[in-house]
């Protein structure tokens, strides 16, 4: 569907579960969030119901996020059940890969369509300084094992925050080596990530080139989302940013969130949108749903005022709550 500005709407984030095994300084307090119970947390029938209603408004791509969505128990299953629904033509996942390693042939075999693998450095002390825990060889291990399977498209997410010891240069070896591409995300100012003051894309790019030399502009579609990409001679894979601050995507923002306690979020920076989950648990019939899913959809902001320093409605929630 459209909304009221023209945009079409057509790819959903979902978060499955609020938890998760790394407490990255942006992303999630040292001594995590309250956990909610596990009955606050849509169960996976309500996933299935929801996603099927959107399904009917025109949605086509899900990805699934967190906190961590492979903690979740049965998440490859979920997976295999959501493909199955008609119209969705996309199920993808974005991880911290620590569980990969064990997930990768099953999230293969439920015909995963892409994964993107956060990692922010190859560098393991500057790994436990950002991620807080010590699993840096695990997530590395998760990556081999995902570069196992080539028809499955791999995207590497990382959020250069200047941090000692994390060096851009050193992740986008990772796209001249391999066939995957590695995209730098600038951090939004949500939740923690609002204590961070980051590097732009400019001058990434700018370091890339002193490194590597030229670079071409990638023109075509890569993927669901609001990244753009860069060619660079002798690499496999793209280089891209996504980059929400220096480069504003919001006039073609395709996206909505269902948080993992079943809210639906019209947009990352505020907390519009609807409860769907009151409405599943009050009984509400599929074509009230999606009345209210439609109507949210209607209301979606125009774009996030990331550089006002107040605004109505502003999202107060940590991302690992939203799911990024
Ligand atoms: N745990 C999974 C992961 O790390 O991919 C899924 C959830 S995580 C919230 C999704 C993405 O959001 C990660 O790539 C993370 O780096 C990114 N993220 C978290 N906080 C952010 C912020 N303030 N600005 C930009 N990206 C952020
Ligand atoms: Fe967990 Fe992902 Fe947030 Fe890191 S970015 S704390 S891995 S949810």
């Amino acid at each position: 569907m459209t909304d009221s500005y023209g945009r079409n709407i057509d790819y959903i984030r979902i978060s499955i579960t609020d938890r998760c095994n790394l407490r990255c300084v942006y992303c999630m307090p040292e001594e995590g969030v309250e956990p909610v119970s596990h009955d606050e947390i849509l169960s996976f029938d309500e996933i299935i119901r929801l996603t099927e209603i959107f399904a009917s408004v025109g949605i086509k791509k899900v990805k699934l996020t967190g906190g961590e969505p492979l903690v979740r128990k049965g998440a490859v299953e979920l997976i295999k059940k959501l493909k199955e629904i008609q119209g969705i033509e996309q199920v993808t996942i974005t991880t911290n890969g620590i569980c990969l390693t064990e997930t990768m042939k099953g999230l293969a075999e439920a015909g995963i369509d892409g994964i993107n693998l956060s990692l922010d450095t190859l560098n393991p002390e500057a790994f436990e300084k950002i991620s807080r825990r010590t699993c840096f060889d695990k997530v590395m291990e998760g990556f081999e094992e995902a570069l196992k399977y080539p028809e499955i498209p791999l995207k590497i997410n990382c959020v250069p925050m200047g941090i000692e010891g994390q060096n851009v240069l050193e992740l986008a070896e990772l796209a001249r080596k391999y066939p995957v591409h590695v995209r730098y995300i600038e951090m939004m100012p949500i939740g923690l990530g609002r204590q961070f003051i980051c590097k732009t894309e400019d001058e990434i790019l700018s370091e890339l080139e002193e490194h590597y030399g030229k670079y071409e502009v990638y023109s075509q579609k890569l993927g669901n989302g609001p990244g753009h990409y860069y060619q660079f001679e002798g690499f496999k894979g793209k280089i891209g940013f996504i980059s929400a601050m220096s480069h504003k995507f919001c006039d073609s923002c395709n996206r909505v969130r269902i948080t993992a306690q079943g809210y639906l979020k019209t947009c990352l920076q505020y907390d519009v949108g609807s409860d769907l989950r009151r409405l599943m648990r009050g009984a509400a019939s599929d074509e009230e749903i999606r009345e209210a899913i439609c109507d949210a959809i209607s209301r979606k902001p125009l774009s996030h005022q990331f550089t006002e320093a107040f605004t109505e409605h502003r999202e107060e929630h940590m991302m690992s709550q939203i799911g990024g």
